[in-house]
């Protein structure tokens, strides 16, 4: 059997939201093993990286301890929007949804749109009347809300009462999820799930479900989540310019995503970092902020989970 290989994360930051205990450590790095397994798990028996992402992500949208799914971040107005996207690096197709209420599990209504709709891109009420044709459960808004997010989203109103000044880095309490995966076929895929960042404006749509961006696959050179600043990500077209690094420069994948982290988004001041694989199994996970949620494991390597 060839290679595989799959990495995920849970996030990057300046602070590590919740984490005030060793046994809250304990349950981080517990929930991000189970992600990872899940995902490895289809690899293992030959599955598809679309598979295994898209399951990988499920697990972390499904887990409150992330900014994903259930413990999504809070927008200004108190409400969860959603984003997220997923593509297939055989043949470029890709799904993404944006400023979704009510969806369980975004990635999976990406994949969706991917594969059921003729469009790339879906948002807000769109994107919610083509999940209830599917058969989609809506959800309340109690099924998003966990109270440490409460906490928080009151903390953050508290310290910045002006709707309009911009958020300080510590503020920013930075989040999402995400996988990447090479398969035994030596396809990649990518998916990124996200709740956004915390006290965002209504509307408001980050890098997550933007192809390119956020998010991207491609089996000539590789497969990028990223976690970050948003507006930052966006304007460093940060996923495809680590796959452009690699084919027309034709760096490795350590090195591209070393440029692209720790140099290009560094100069716009962007924080945060990414993961990325290649059709070889090599593994990348760069972060320039204090701390990234993160673990991957390949058929070479054996399993690794850091915070
Ligand atoms: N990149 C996400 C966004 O801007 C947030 C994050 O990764 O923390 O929506």
């Amino acid at each position: 059997m060839n290679t595989y290989a799959i990495a995920i994360h849970g996030g990057a930051g300046p602070k590590v939201g919740g984490i005030t205990t060793p046994e809250k450590e304990q349950e981080y790095l517990a929930a991000l093993k189970q992600a990872l397994e899940s995902g490895s798990r289809i690899l293992e028996r030959g599955g598809s990286s679309l598979d295994a992402v898209e399951q990988a992500v499920n697990a972390l949208e499904d887990c409150p301890l992330f900014n994903s799914g259930k413990g999504s971040v809070y927008t200004i107005d108190g409400t969860h929007e959603l984003d997220a996207s997923i593509m297939e690096g055989n043949t470029l197709n890709a799904g993404a949804v944006a400023q979704l209420r009510g969806i369980k599990n975004p990635v999976t209504l990406a994949r969706d749109v991917m594969e059921k709709s003729e469009h790339v891109f879906l948002a807000a009420e769109g994107a919610i009347q083509f999940a209830r044709k599917l058969g989609y459960e809506l959800l309340e808004p109690e099924y998003f809300a966990v109270p440490a997010r409460y906490e928080q989203w009151l903390a953050a109103r508290a310290a910045n009462p002006d709707e309009l000044a911009p958020q300080t880095v510590e503020e920013k309490s930075l989040g999402t999820v995400g996988a990447v995966a090479c398969d035994s076929a030596g396809n990649l895929a990518a998916a990124t799930s996200t709740g956004g960042i915390l006290n965002k404006r209504f509307g408001r749509v980050g890098d997550s479900p933007i192809i390119g961006s956020g998010n991207y696959a491609n089996n000539k050179t590789c497969a990028v989540s990223c976690t970050g600043s948003g507006e930052f990500f966006i304007r460093g077209v940060v996923a495809y310019d680590v796959a452009c690094l690699i084919e027309h420069k034709g760096l490795s994948l350590q090195a591209a995503t070393d440029e692209v982290i720790h140099k290009r988004i560094l100069e716009i001041k962007g924080d945060g970092g990414l993961i990325a694989v290649d059709a070889t199994g090599n593994i990348a996970m760069p972060f320039n902020t204090r701390r990234m949620f993160r673990a991957c494991v390949a058929s070479n390597r054996p399993m690794e989970v850091h915070i």
